[in-house]
């Protein structure tokens, strides 16, 4: 059954209010959260979580018509759904987010005959997308190799989802022909010859079952029609450092998991009504609650900046702010969870230690550095008084 994502009043996307979808919603969940454990394991991937979320409608929910339709100012709603997803389990939060950004990207760049096809293979045949864009020294080329024909070397890194990834959009230095740059292609894997992955390049202090392998490319030929875009499309702001809203919401669920278990754990014990656990548990509720200020901001802002055309480096100035200040409460949420669960609450079958390990890892995205100091330079170059920058 294709779940609905009811809306509040209030604009902020929730998944609350509509009793029967509210239940179909956290059953789901909770099914999701209740698997984590069995894929905490390296070469294990998710499975059954994607199975369910196909099954929910949830692989094609950003899809034209579709609940959190990408053609509409929707960003607060999937915010909201990245959230939920990455509380149940961060490494499905992840790889479900690779998949909403490669839509985004097709929805943003794709021919229209390219959507149709594309669409079709979300919406009649539940394949997964991802974006695979990190690479080290041996990164992806792409050479013309005439009549339309492309052909592929090297590798690409953190490829979440692996080859559990049936549709995987990955990027390049397009050599040979006419135009040059950074191009976008996705790869019709059953239409290819299999993509060699290395798994011992994953042995990751957390996000085992994001499945983030090492992919080789090398021997792939392609067709136009698989190229998505034009040359450096897939860097043009606001659209790419925007999208760091989407992994920030993905943290903060994770925040929110560990919250809610550090309740439960607390009233298991009969503690709850200890002054220091209230204390460190009022500091965790009003950190998560600024988070879920800074996201439901974001999507708002983003929706608005968007649909007016406003400037870029405002919209990609509150995504890194947001970013960066979702990172901050991530940071300060586990150690407080950590102070009241003790010793004992860190141990399997808990889960708080594959949360930690889980949001340790995830918090370590592109350039934070470079993050702050470009918010930096946005707000001193600026001549705006504080209480209008981003209005
Ligand atoms: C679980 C997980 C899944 C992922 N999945 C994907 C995926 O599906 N697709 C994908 O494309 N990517 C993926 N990634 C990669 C991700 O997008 C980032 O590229 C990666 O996490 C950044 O790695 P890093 O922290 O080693 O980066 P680095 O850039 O090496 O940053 C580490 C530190 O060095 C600093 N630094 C950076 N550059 C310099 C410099 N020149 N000089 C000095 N200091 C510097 C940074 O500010 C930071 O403090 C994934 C990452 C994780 C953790």
């Amino acid at each position: 059954m294709e779940i609905q994502i009811p809306i509040l009043a209030d604009g902020a996307a929730t998944m609350s209010s509509l009793g029967m979808d509210k239940d179909s919603i956290k059953e789901l969940l909770k099914q999701i959260a209740d698997a984590a454990a069995r894929t905490d394991k390296e070469k294990m991937f998710p499975e059954d979580a994607f199975e369910w979320l196909a099954e929910a409608g949830l692989l094609s929910v950003t899809l034209p018509g579709k609940q959190t339709d990408c053609q509409l100012p929707e960003n607060d709603h999937i915010l909201q759904l990245l959230k939920r997803v990455g509380a149940a389990n961060l490494s499905v939060g992840r790889v479900y987010e690779g998949h909403i950004n490669a839509l985004n990207l097709i929805h943003l760049y794709a021919t229209s005959e390219q959507k149709k096809s594309w669409y079709g293979d979300v919406n009649q045949q539940k394949k997964l997308f991802s974006v695979w864009n990190t690479q080290a020294n041996d990164g992806v080329k792409l050479f013309s190799i005439g009549n339309g024909r492309y052909r592929m070397e090297g590798a690409k890194t953190f490829c979440s989802g692996a080859g559990w990834i049936k549709r995987p959009l990955v990027t390049g230095q397009l050599i040979g022909a006419s135009k040059q740059g950074w191009q976008m292609c996705i790869i019709p894997t059953e239409r290819v010859q299999a993509i060699p992955q290395d798994d011992s390049f994953w042995q990751p202090l957390g996000m085992r079952a994001s499945a983030s392998y090492k992919m080789d490319f090398t021997g792939i030929e392609l067709d136009e029609t698989d190229l998505l875009g034009q040359p450096d499309d897939y860097y043009k702001q606001p659209y790419f450092s925007g999208g760091a809203v989407r992994f920030a919401a993905v943290q903060l669920g994770g925040a929110e998991a560990l919250f809610d278990e550090t309740r439960t754990f607390l009233a298991s014990m009969g503690r709850t009504d200890d002054v220091l656990q209230r204390t460190r548990l009022a500091e965790m509720a009003w950190l998560i609650e600024s988070g879920n200020q800074w996201i439901n901001a974001a999507g708002a802002k983003m929706d608005t900046w968007l649909t007016s055309g406003s400037d870029a480096d405002k919209i990609v100035t509150y995504a890194n702010m947001t970013r960066t200040a979702i990172e901050e409460i991530c940071l300060r949420v586990m150690p407080l969870a950590e102070r009241s669960v003790g010793a004992r609450g860190l141990m399997r079958p808990l889960p708080f230690e594959r949360i930690h390990r889980d949001l340790t890892f995830y918090l370590r995205q592109p350039a934070p550095d470079a993050t702050i100091v470009d918010v930096g330079r946005y707000v001193l170059d600026n001549q705006k008084g504080a209480n209008e920058l981003w209005y």
